[in-house]
């Protein structure tokens, strides 16, 4: 990509280095009759410029983390610290920039705008994200470059319905890496996909920490998490498994 992120991931954080750290992380919902523990001391670290799969069943607590990570939630105890900072010291507008420029989100369904076409998708992000740096003059190469990226440069005139899930799922990612963030946070992005679709669009993902980026991959497909650089596995919100990722596990360790 024409932009690279050297001016935001400074030269501390070198490909496997810990980028993102979550220490003792609990999250509760008190509801009048009882307080359910969501996130039980989730202890663990995210290197950088890796893919870092979040592995577990539904309900065991992964998209929960997730809003932690992006600081779309806030945890009951413990803390996320990001390339060295808490993200709980920042304030809700300094937190809304802060995630413009270092998290790209990318969802299960998609979430493409249906009446834009593939690169007007794109573009909005850029509109909405401050262009990541760039002159407005730029913005139409930028998306360009990033519908290539991702596999699907020959379809920015299409509509998303013109197009099939997988490559929906790729114009969401090049959408994602619009503003050029460090980081990718992707909650079960191919969970609606077929088996075949799931792994390509997982080897895409994965081929971009070739280009600066750290992949945060959340799923239940246990065969999938098992090609990550790093992953833990979550169970009823407690960390019951890991590799590479320095976890504590809090749980009886049936998993590896
Ligand atoms: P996953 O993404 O792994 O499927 P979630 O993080 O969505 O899991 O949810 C974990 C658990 O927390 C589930 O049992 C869910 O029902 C519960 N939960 C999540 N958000 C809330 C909420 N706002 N109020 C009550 N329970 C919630
Ligand atoms: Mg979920």
């Amino acid at each position: 990509m024409a932009q690279t992120t050297a001016s935001k991931q400074p030269a501390t954080f070198p490909q496997g280095s810990p980028l993102i750290r979550v220490e003792h992380l609990t999250r509760t919902i008190a509801t009048r009759a009882q307080q359910t523990i969501i996130l039980d001391d989730v202890t663990f670290t995210i290197p950088a410029q890796q893919l870092f799969a979040v592995n577990g069943p539904s309900g065991s607590g992964k998209s929960t983390l997730l809003n932690m990570l992006t600081g779309i939630d806030r945890p009951t105890s413990g803390r996320v610290v990001f390339a060295g900072q808490e993200l709980r010291a920042r304030g809700e507008n300094a937190l809304a920039r802060w995630r413009g420029q270092h998290v790209g989100i990318i969802f299960q369904f998609f979430q493409l705008v249906p009446t834009l076409t593939a690169r007007e998708n794109v573009l909005l992000a850029l509109e909405l994200g401050g262009g990541g740096g760039l002159p407005r003059s730029a913005w139409r190469k930028r998306a360009q470059d990033c519908l290539e990226v991702v596999g699907v440069g020959a379809f920015g005139n299409r509509l998303p319905s013109e197009l099939s899930g997988g490559q929906q799922q790729r114009v969401a990612v090049a959408r994602a890496l619009a503003n050029d963030p460090p980081v990718l946070i992707a909650d079960e992005p191919t969970g609606n996909l077929d088996s075949h679709t799931a792994h390509a669009v997982f080897d895409m993902l994965a081929a971009l920490t070739q280009r600066d980026k750290t992949v945060v991959y959340v799923t239940h497909d246990r065969e999938l998490a098992a090609r990550a650089d790093a992953r833990i596995e979550l169970l009823d919100g407690h960390v019951v498994g890991q590799r590479n990722a320095d976890a504590v596990l809090t749980h009886a360790a049936e998993v590896q």
